[in-house]
């Protein structure tokens, strides 16, 4: 098969015809119809995940075929069309086995743990658990533009921070994530603030429902400006962006007995933020993480997008080959564009 390989981090992936994956006893092939190029594939590319073992091929936001089955495997046959989390659990530690497969203790994640989908095949251990049948009406493009951005944010909103409608949600950020936040938040009957340094994305925030915007470089006080929006404060905040002070933020502009949920990835000399925790105690404010989605609560955002409530293909953005990704990738911390890029030619 074709796929993008890297020897060394921070050196160009190339392309390279390697052998064809074979099926796990517990694991399928997928032949991969598109795949996401996401900043947390830049991020191994670059050497940050202690996971990746080289040779390495990136790539974890995938849909595609099953074309090949383990002796193990019963649900999944050749020719049925899927996705699957960006971490599929094992099954059998407590966490998967209580339904929290998003934080199992033995993660297979495609593109770290193992090669991923930036070629024509990947092979997917506990293929059982973690496929997700796709509905007839879902492309692979759009499927795999679910990624880990839409889905962590589905989570972050619906699932962690349990908005309801009419509750005002507060999303600090508006990349993939905070965008997905705004559409997912808006769908669920919330009335959203969108925070964002960026005029051009607060605008984007408002063609996918955001009811109000606060561009933080225009006002003196960003917390103090989403708390006089919403009449006292946010009933759900979001730290979309991944920021000590957008998590300060969102923590800060809750109202009493508020939800705050961090989706931002905080790494390095960033990944312990100052909290307002006198708020936390004063107010009874409720601090959660989001990390990524278990497969079997899919459904209820496939529903969603089916019944026409959730439109993730509006977040799409480019359209690329295999050598077009593999540009993508190693470009990423110089052009950040808006929408989610889908390799979709290998
Ligand atoms: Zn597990
Ligand atoms: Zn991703």
């Amino acid at each position: 098969m074709r796929a993008a390989v890297y020897e060394q981090f921070q050196d160009r992936p190339e392309i390279r015809t390697v052998p064809d994956p074979l099926p796990t006893p517990d694991g399928v092939v997928l032949e991969v119809g598109a795949t996401g190029v996401c900043r947390s594939d830049w991020h191994g590319w670059m050497g940050h995940d202690p996971d990746i073992r080289l040779p390495h091929v990136p790539g974890h936001e995938i849909a595609g075929t099953v074309v090949a089955v383990g002796a193990d495997v019963r649900r999944w046959r050749p020719g049925d069309r899927v996705t699957l989390p960006f971490v599929a659990g094992c099954g059998r530690c407590p966490e998967c086995q209580a339904g929290h497969q998003q934080v199992c203790e033995q993660q297979f994640q495609p593109g770290f743990t193992h090669w991923g989908s930036f070629a024509q095949f990947v092979g997917i251990h506990y293929a059982e658990q973690n496929l997700v049948r796709l509905p007839d009406s879902l492309d692979f493009v759009t499927a795999a533009s679910l990624g880990c951005r839409f889905a962590t944010s589905f989570r972050a909103v619906a699932q962690q921070g349990r908005v309801r409608g009419g509750e005002w949600l507060a999303v600090h950020g508006c990349g993939g994530v905070g965008l997905s936040a705004v559409m997912i938040g808006r769908a669920l009957g919330a009335r959203v603030v969108a925070v964002d340094i960026d005029d051009a994305k607060l605008a984007r925030a408002r063609e996918l429902g955001a009811e109000v915007t606060v561009n933080s470089r225009h006002v003196p006080d960003t917390v103090q400006a989403v708390r006089d929006l919403t009449g006292g404060g946010a009933h759900v905040s979001l730290d979309a962006l991944g920021h000590p002070q957008t998590a300060f933020n969102s923590v800060a502009n809750l109202r009493r007995r508020g939800r705050h949920v961090q989706v931002g990835l905080l790494l390095g000399d960033q990944s312990r933020p100052a909290l307002p925790m006198d708020a936390v105690i004063a107010r009874e404010l409720e601090l959660y993480g989001s990390h990524g989605m278990a497969a079997h609560t899919y459904p209820e955002m496939l529903g969603m997008i089916e019944s026409g409530l959730l439109n993730p293909a509006a977040l799409i953005g480019e359209r690329l080959s295999l050598e077009g990704g593999i540009e993508a990738l190693v470009t990423m911390d110089r052009f950040a564009g808006t929408g989610v890029n889908v390799i979709d030619r290998f």
